[in-house]
This record gives structure tokens, C-alpha cells and sequence, in this order.
């Protein structure tokens, strides 16, 4: 089976500006590369609308019709300091929650073997009533709300190794007190947004593990050997949701953390023989991060070749 690409123009069209990291031309040097590829393994699709009653199974009704409500869109707004607006960015809003949502049916269905969705906005910053962090909707939050509500998949693991915590997925599943969702995440603080320090923890599905900056491969190794993959064994996923930034990486201004472009590989790896022995491979990830473009380029290609091969069975 092969593995999924999800993307469409529209994430192209949401423009953030000149100045911005979550710029537009990140969607650009990820599908290049890949399209370079030309092998039989991966197979691209494109990406639906998710619904307003999908998307209000993670966001208030009232906080869509706000956004909504901007549109049509003259000018750019901004909803905070660096989260924007643009006249074409309702589309790639609506569609990147509705990647999510078209991977993991096709994932669920066995059509194909896993996913790579490369959408944007990123997500995991969206919290239920507002945007921040560049993110408008949570897209994973979306997915595992409809891997659950609609399709009925019953113990579902998010995962977040983007560089910052995944503060809107967290608020998320814990507002949903139910131990089959699990959330875990590998961060590094101090960092925005600031939460996910995991101190006086008492939930079991939220689990947060913290790196320093100036930390790199061997700590983040550790983690995921150590904390994240012994979790997830002990949980036993029915699916894998992997909330993947690339802004851990030693070129990416954003963070302190020097990760290297082949622990995309090796996490991918790691994740997905879980995915292999527990779910049947099934692991759909999302891009959140990744601002510098080269490190972005390198490390989602990597992603994408441990993906490509992964087992499914
Ligand atoms: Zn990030």
C-alpha cells in the first residue's frame, strides 16, 4: 500500500506576508521535493472542506461563525500579534481540518497505508474558543474528533513532537475527560506558549516531556525510547495522530533545540512500529512548525521515506 500526501493550492493562498516564518512558501519546498520523487510509493490527494459540525466538535459554534464571519476579506487582520488573516485564507482553513479528516478515513479503510498531511495553517495552538500561534483551527483535534464521533475508533494517540507545546490539542482532549484519548508531547520549554510543563500531573492521557534549549538528538532519542514509545505500548492505539513540526531543528531560528534532519527519520520510524504492531500501521501525521526552509525541506522528506517504509502489517 502506498502512502498518502495531502495537500491543496489553497494553503499556498493563505498569506501571511513577507516577513512571517509561517510563510506560504514552506507548502512550496515540501511538495517540490517530494514531487521530485516520482516512485510509486506515495500517491497525492487533495482536500476537502471539513464541515461547520465537524469543526464544531473541537471549536465553539461561536468562535467559526467569528472567522467565518470575516470572510468575504478585503485586508489582511490579524487575530493576534502573529496569527493572520488574508482575503484566501478561509479555504485553506477549512481544508486543512478536512485533510485530516479525508487521511484518516482512507487510512481507516486500508486505501492506503498512512498519511502525510501538508496543510496550513498549522493547528495545535487553535484552543476551543480562539486562534493563536498562527493556528485558526485545530486540524488534529478536528481528525481525532472524527475518528472517534464518526468512525467510531475507540482508543486514539495524538502525538506532538513540534518544538512547541501543543497547548490546543491538550485543552482539548483533557475537555473531553476520557482516558481513551491519549495526548503526549515532546517540547521544548521555556518556550511559547509556555504550558506543558507537566508539573503536578495527575492525568494519565496527557503526558508532556520537556527538553532544554541546546538539547538535541541524544535527548530527544531518549525521550521517545524512554517515555514516548512505552506509553503508547501501554495504551495500545487503535490509531496513531502525529502532530509533526520540524522547528526543533538546529537551523531553525525559533527554538534552542538542535535536533538533525534524520530524527525525522528515526522518530518516524519508532512511531510507526508501534502503529505496525498495535493499530495495523495506521499513522496519519500533520505538519504544525518548521521555519527554516532548508531544515524543513530535508527533514519532511525524511519523514515522508520512513513513512514510505513503514510496514503496515
Ligand atoms: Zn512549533
Amino acid at each position: 500500500m502506498k502512502t498518502g500526501i495531502f495537500s491543496h493550492p489553497s494553503f499556498f493562498w493563505h498569506d501571511t506576508g513577507d516577513n512571517h516564518p509561517e510563510s506560504n512558501l514552506r507548502i512550496k519546498k515540501i511538495l517540490n521535493r517530494l514531487n521530485k520523487l516520482k516512485i510509486d510509493e506515495i500517491k497525492n490527494f487533495d482536500c476537502p472542506y471539513a464541515t461547520n459540525d465537524q469543526i464544531a466538535k473541537v471549536h465553539d459554534r461561536t468562535y467559526i461563525d467569528k472567522i467565518t464571519n470575516f470572510f468575504p476579506l478585503k485586508k489582511v487582520i490579524k487575530l493576534d500579534s502573529d496569527t493572520i488573516l488574508s482575503p484566501r485564507s478561509l479555504e485553506a482553513c477549512l481544508r486543512a481540518p478536512g485533510a485530516v479528516i479525508s487521511a484518516i478515513k482512507m487510512v481507516n479503510q486500508r486505501k492506503i497505508k498512512n498519511a502525510f498531511c501538508v496543510v496550513r495553517p498549522p493547528g495545535h495552538h487553535a484552543r476551543v474558543s480562539n486562534g493563536m500561534g498562527f493556528c485558526i483551527f485545530n486540524n488534529i483535534a478536528i481528525g481525532a474528533a472524527y475518528a472517534r464521533y464518526e468512525l467510531g475508533i475507540k482508543k486514539i494517540a495524538i502525538i506532538d513532537i513540534d518544538v512547541h507545546h501543543g497547548n490546543g490539542t491538550e485543552e482539548w482532549v483533557r475537555s473531553k475527560n476520557d482516558e481513551n484519548f491519549l495526548f503526549c508531547s515532546i517540547h521544548q520549554s521555556p518556550l511559547y506558549p509556555g504550558t506543558g510543563l507537566g508539573l503536578n500531573s495527575t492525568e494519565n492521557n496527557i503526558n508532556n516531556y520537556i527538553l532544554s534549549p541546546g538539547e538535541g538528538s541524544f535527548e530527544f532519542r531518549k525521550l521517545v525510547n524512554n517515555k514516548l514509545v512505552t506509553i503508547l505500548k501501554i495504551f495500545k492505539p487503535e490509531i496513531i495522530l502525529l502532530s509533526i513540526g520540524f522547528d526543533g531543528h538546529e537551523l531553525d531560528d525559533i527554538s534552542g533545540t538542535k535536533l538533525i534532519s534524520d530524527d525525522y527519520f528515526w522518530v518516524t520510524e519508532r512511531v510507526s512500529e508501534v502503529a505496525r504492531k498495535y493499530c495495523s500501521g495506521k499513522l496519519i501525521s500533520v505538519l504544525e512548525g518548521g521555519y527554516n526552509l532548508l531544515a524543513l525541506e530535508e527533514s519532511s522528506f525524511n519523514h515522508v521515506a520512513a513513512l514510505i517504509k513503514a510496514d503496515s502489517m
